[in-house]
């Protein structure tokens, strides 16, 4: 999804509307938040930062908050989730913007992976369960706080495939920081129904397997609505039904799998424009568009990033992942997301983030953020997904280094660097980016930051670019498609470069701390001692030192060693643009 929400007001207001929205609530007080002392020493100038970024911080970044009984249930792959692979979805709703009102059902087709009689799919309590049918067998089912336990009178057969229909209706509450599903008017007074429901989950509006694991191989999605409007949903346009009745039905097909939050509807008073391009192999990529009529002009304009936003990422990583469904932007009335195949933009036709600088060097403003970094997401989020939102950094870390990589592949790697400078007064280091397990639970946002930071200092770890090009690319298509967690992508990192890079993962993702360089000068002259304190024992990594036009690359550890270096204190640096790490020199 979108970087983060602009200021905590923005986020506190849209998860509890009631609250006040500033100024922000305290923040737990760990002992680094004690007040600035008044001595202007740069221990207490690094307080005052701190300070001020808590303020700032989202509470959920502070601290974890305690899982929920809902979320034990959505969080586990329990047993009656882990007996079943999912094939396939067909959702097939009615959506009445009158009553605020969905209707139908979603055929939903698995494999068993065990005998077993009950399987666990997810619907929210607000929403009715209408009948679950197995072909003309009415199932039982038992509802426990969003999960439904689907019960069958005989065993259902390991490596069989079964198809349910689950039948359902009612008026989805708005609920999250987009909202889930919104029933809004544009600003020309037409219906402008919308989804966005990564946080909140897509079992706020219609019934599914509601985790991140596992992935149906392809899906239908037919969505009927009045007359006069169009709904825009994920994959290949199939065409549209007068259904008689008022309604017409709009039908998509998915030719892919597809994470559950992905799934989309944008039903609204749309127009379209389109273009095609080339792929590598020859393939052609069709690119559709749809908005507002009043904001056609002006995505025509800014839309033209959307051709060289595909290049960048096709240079590093490889062809669009979803050809067969072809890329497509969707006006959406929140600032964006990354639904697959179908990316909803709301970022006002301009560029930076809703108009601002988002890093704040100059850069952003040179391009629309949100058509860069939620597609980005098609190949980092969409392809290559997590198993568990604890590791969503995989999503978020990644899509974020591809916006330095886009800055890099337009502008050259000095800009690049100075983009990614501009994203460390984002990091808050309060706790580790890897979250608890299966719990539902959402990282911390340093998962962006500090993740894209961390992928540049793996870059500089391995010190060789025409290496590192490849390595990245190879990367990508070896976890394509795939569902994967944190040891996998540092597994794969581990094998392919020879080097034990599992400390350094390690520190950057499942502590709250960066390393700090350690750097001891006047014990002689011509001589300085080294060290990282790091929370990993065994974490070493190599770093550049010295003067920027003459860096030479230490190998400290967490025991002190010495170098000798003509270098002074004052003048000695170490490449922190390189490699995101504190210093502390004495
Ligand atoms: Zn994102």
């Amino acid at each position: 999804m979108a970087g983060v929400a602009f200021g905590l007001q923005a986020t506190l207001a849209q998860q509890a509307p009631p609250a006040p929205v500033s100024p922000a609530p305290a923040a737990p007080a760990p002992a680094t938040t004690a007040a600035p002392q008044a001595e202007a020493t740069p221990e207490a100038a690094a307080k005052q930062v701190l300070v001020q970024k808590l303020q700032h911080v989202r509470p959920i970044d502070a601290v974890a908050p305690l899982p929920t009984h809902y979320d034990m249930l959505r969080g586990a792959y329990g047993p009656y989730r882990a007996n079943n692979h999912l094939l396939y979805y067909h959702l097939d709703i009615r959506v009445d913007p009158e009553k605020q009102w969905v209707s139908g059902k979603n055929t939903i087709r698995f494999k068993m992976l065990k005998d077993g009689t009950r399987i666990q799919l997810d619907l929210r309590d607000t929403l009715s369960i209408d009948k679950i049918l197995l072909g003309d067998t009415t199932l039982t089912y038992v509802r426990d706080d969003g999960a439904v336990f689907i019960d069958f009178p005989q065993t259902l057969r390991a490596g069989q495939t079964y198809s349910i229909e689950f039948y359902y209706s009612g008026h989805p509450e708005e609920t999250g920081r987009f909202g889930g599903m919104t029933f809004k008017k544009d600003p020309s007074g037409h219906v402008w129904i919308n989804t966005a429901c990564e946080e909140t989950g897509a079992s706020m509006w219609w019934p599914d397997k509601d985790q991140w694991r596992d992935e149906g191989e392809s899906m239908d999605i037919s969505v009927a609505v009045p007359n006069g409007l169009m709904d825009v949903s994920n994959g290949r346009l199939v065409g549209h039904t007068d259904l008689g009745d008022g309604y017409t039905r709009w039908d998509w097909h998915v030719s892919y799998g597809i994470n559950n939050y992905d799934v989309s509807l944008n039903i609204g008073n749309y127009v379209h424009f389109g273009e095609e391009m080339a792929e590598p192999s020859g393939a052609k990529l069709t690119m559709d568009y749809y908005v507002l009529p009043e904001d056609l002009d002006k995505a025509k304009v800014q839309f033209a990033q959307a051709r060289g936003m595909i290049e960048a990422y096709q240079h590093y990583f490889g062809e669009y992942p979803f050809i067969k469904d072809g890329y497509k932007l969707v006006e959406a009335p929140y600032s964006g997301m990354e639904h697959q195949s179908a990316v909803t933009y709301g970022n006002l036709f301009k560029n930076g983030y809703l108009g601002r600088d988002w890093t704040g060097v100059g850069i952003n403003t040179r391009f629309d953020f949100i058509i860069i970094h939620e597609s980005g997401h098609e190949w980092f989020g969409n392809s290559v997904t997590a198993q568990d939102s604890s590791d969503m950094w995989i999503h978020e870390g990644w899509t974020t280094y591809l916006e330095t990589l886009y800055v890099e592949y337009r502008w050259g790697h000095d800009d690049a660097l100075k983009y990614m400078g501009g994203l460390k007064p984002k990091v808050i280091n309060l706790r580790p980016i890897v979250a608890e397990r299966g719990v539902n639970a959402q990282p911390t946002e340093d998962q962006y930051f500090k993740g894209a930071l961390m992928i540049n200092t793996l870059r500089s770890v391995v010190n060789d670019d025409a290496k590192w090009w490849a390595l990245l690319h190879e990367f990508y298509q070896h976890f394509k498609y795939q569902n994967i967690m944190t040891e996998d992508v540092v597994a794969w990192w581990n094998q392919h470069t020879g080097l034990n890079l599992t400390p350094i993962f390690n520190q950057y993702l499942r502590h709250a701390h960066i390393p700090r360089l350690e750097l001891l000068f006047g014990e002689k002259p011509g001589m300085a001692m080294y060290k990282w304190d790091a929370d990993e024992d065994d974490f070493a990594m190599p770093v550049k030192v010295g003067t920027a036009d003459k860096w030479e690359i230490i190998k400290p550890t967490t025991k002190w060693q010495w170098m000798e270096t003509a270098v002074g204190k004052d003048d000695f640096q170490v490449a922190t643009d390189l490699y995101y790490v504190d210093v502390n020199k004495q």
